[in-house]
């Protein structure tokens, strides 16, 4: 099992407070809309991914618990690497 997080495209409203929280996990692009680091948390991330989770003003961050499997991965990308934003948009 591991823990990915997501955003709500639709919901996010780039208060930007997840990566106040969570900066090891969470950018934001120059609109002020979250990054997410690509893969899975590191463990001792958890907490304070739960944390911040619950003090997105919007409710738009997730914590989505998923199996380790090949079709649960998705797309395979280095750790570390920041995959996209809460529009949809490409990140660096
Ligand atoms: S996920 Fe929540 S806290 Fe993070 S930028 Fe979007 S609305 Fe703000």
């Amino acid at each position: 099992m591991s823990d990915r997080l997501r955003v709500d495209p639709i919901g996010c409203q780039g208060h930007g407070v997840c990566a106040e929280l969570l900066p090891e996990a969470i950018a934001l692009d120059e609109w002020g809309y979250p990054l997410l680091a690509a893969g899975a948390l590191p463990d001792d991330l958890r907490r304070p991914a739960r944390r911040a989770v619950a003090a997105c003003p919007a409710r738009a961050l997730h914590l989505d618990r998923a199996a380790d499997s090949g079709r649960s991965a998705g797309r395979q990308t280095p750790p570390g690497v920041l995959t996209g934003n809460a529009q949809g948009g490409l990140a660096q």
